[in-house]
């Protein structure tokens, strides 16, 4: 039997917009989809939402839904024409986008207030991820007026980078305000905010789901010069991170990323925080049926760092081959897993006296596991803490996750290792080991004689109190 440990995020749009397509998404190995609110109405999101549950109920397999918040992203307005050129050497003029196109070609409509009174001349401003390179020249009235260092073509809403330092807008926007509390009641499972500066936007986030009464799993997206200063605290306060390496190659130069996403998967580790690693990651088969091979190294390489996730954006959102593509991926993600060079880095060793109970007992079952060639950990769950300790220990078999809740199967899809599953929590726990093994053998993953490692906290039934590990021969 194929067990895939690293996971896909998928990002759902028009190319995968029927219940059809999606069944086949998940089949080919979707575990969460992730949907971009940069992008579509909330009547969209909601219908998308609808398919997503309905396509993982016809597959029986548990799919977390991942809303992606737009954060501080500055975007170009409308253009007057439909893929208006600023050519090498010209002169255009920055303009704060008002609700009509501009009349002049050589105006380029910025969705940000006080354009002007923020930007100075040799200020450097980016169009469409870095395709277009412009430097401010001259700030007239209302206008700032830029030299195209590096020419190319706009579209409609395209992002516009300008100097981080020199931004102000809140983390959320009003735009992701309202954008939340659509997620919410439509019952996502995780929230990820683009364009993380610090901590605190993280804390806000968070406090905001709070005090809506839905507290949440959040996702930070590490794509600014400003998060990559404050790494530690910024993953600390976040329950996911994610290396996103668009806007950070955009933002920092693409000669950084690799580095940066070892250094990001390396914090994750010690703080034994789930990772996912976005963006380009088979871009090319948005048009093509094969990946070149850079991006095959790329998917194994990311696996071989250790990352719980991959994700794809356009890939599946808007390319030619969605179902194509994820089975690439999970082909690419499961040769390197069987590969003799796949050596996932665990978790560094316990932190001594502080460990958390639950967290040390995870740990010593994964290694109990391997000393005694056990097919399978078993943990019991209803928050998913359990699983999340086991995971991060990178456990040379999968962890089983049994969870009464729903909500915590469909989180749990997202960690590396982790097959959820469904069970109802029982008062005892030999009738709770014994009912679980049952079921791995009903399901074909054992047989007679295979033992598992089951980890619980007994009594049952308590969140948090993951005390046992007992060793269980399948009869
Ligand atoms: P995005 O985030 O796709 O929302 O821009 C990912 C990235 O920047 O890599
Ligand atoms: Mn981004």
């Amino acid at each position: 039997m194929r067990f895939r440990r690293a996971k896909i995020v998928c990002t759902i749009g028009p190319a995968c917009d029927t219940e059809e397509k999606l069944v086949h998404l998940i089949r080919a190995g979707m575990d969460v989809a992730r949907l971009n609110f940069s992008h579509g109405t909330h009547e969209e999101h909601a219908t998308r939402i609808d398919r997503i549950r309905a396509a993982s109920k016809v597959c029986e397999k548990p799919v977390a839904i991942l809303q992606d918040l737009c954060g501080p992203k500055i975007r170009a307005g409308k253009f007057n024409r439909p893929k208006p050129e600023f050519p090498t050497g010209s002169t255009a003029f920055l303009v704060e986008a008002g609700p009509e196109p501009p009349q002049e070609d050589d105006v380029i409509p910025v969705q940000y207030e006080g354009l002007a009174t923020d930007l100075h001349p040799g200020d450097r401003v980016m169009g469409d991820d870095g395709q277009l390179l412009m430097t401010v020249t001259a700030i007239e009235g209302e206008r700032v007026k830029v030299n195209v260092i590096s020419g190319g073509l706009l579209r409609d809403r395209v992002g516009i980078s300008l100097p981080s330092k020199r931004v102000r807008i809140p983390a959320l926007t009003e735009k992701d305000k309202a954008d939340l509390a659509f997620g919410l009641r439509a019952g996502v499972d995780y929230v990820a905010l683009s364009f993380v500066r610090e901590a605190e936007d993280v804390r806000h986030l968070r406090e905001i789901c709070e005090a809506w009464g839905r507290p949440m799993p959040i996702v930070s997206k590490i794509e600014t010069p400003s998060a990559i200063e404050r790494l530690d605290s910024i993953i600390q306060a976040s329950d996911v991170v994610m290396v996103a390496r668009g806007d950070l190659g955009v933002e920092i130069g693409p000669e950084y990323v690799p580095i940066l996403q070892r250094k990001i998967m390396h914090i994750a580790r010690v703080q034994q925080k789930p990772v996912i690693v976005a963006t380009e990651m088979l871009q090319s088969m948005v048009t093509a049926s094969r990946p070149t091979r850079a991006e095959a190294s790329d998917v194994a390489t990311a696996v071989f760092e250790g990352t719980d996730a991959v994700m794809l954006s356009a890939e599946t959102a808007s390319g030619n081959h969605p179902e194509l593509v994820v089975r690439m991926m999970s082909r690419i993600v499961h040769e390197a897993e069987v590969s003799a060079f796949y050596d996932p880095p665990p978790t560094a060793e316990g932190t001594g006296a502080k460990a958390i109970v639950a967290e040390a007992v995870a740990r010593n079952a994964c290694d109990i596991a391997r000393d005694i060639g056990a097919r399978f950990i078993i943990a019991f769950t209803s928050s998913g803490n359990t699983a999340l300790y086991a995971s991060k220990h990178r456990p040379v078999v999968p962890i089983v996750a049994f969870s009464p809740n729903e909500g915590t199967r469909r989180r749990l899809a997202l960690l590396w290792g982790v097959l959820p599953y469904k069970l109802e929590l029982m008062r005892d726990a030999d009738d709770m080991v014994n009912r679980a093994s049952s079921t791995l053998l009903a399901n074909g993953f054992v047989s007679p004689g295979d033992r598992v490692v089951a980890i619980f906290g007994a009594p049952v039934g308590v969140s948090g109190a993951t005390n046992s590990i007992r060793v269980v021969v399948v009869e």
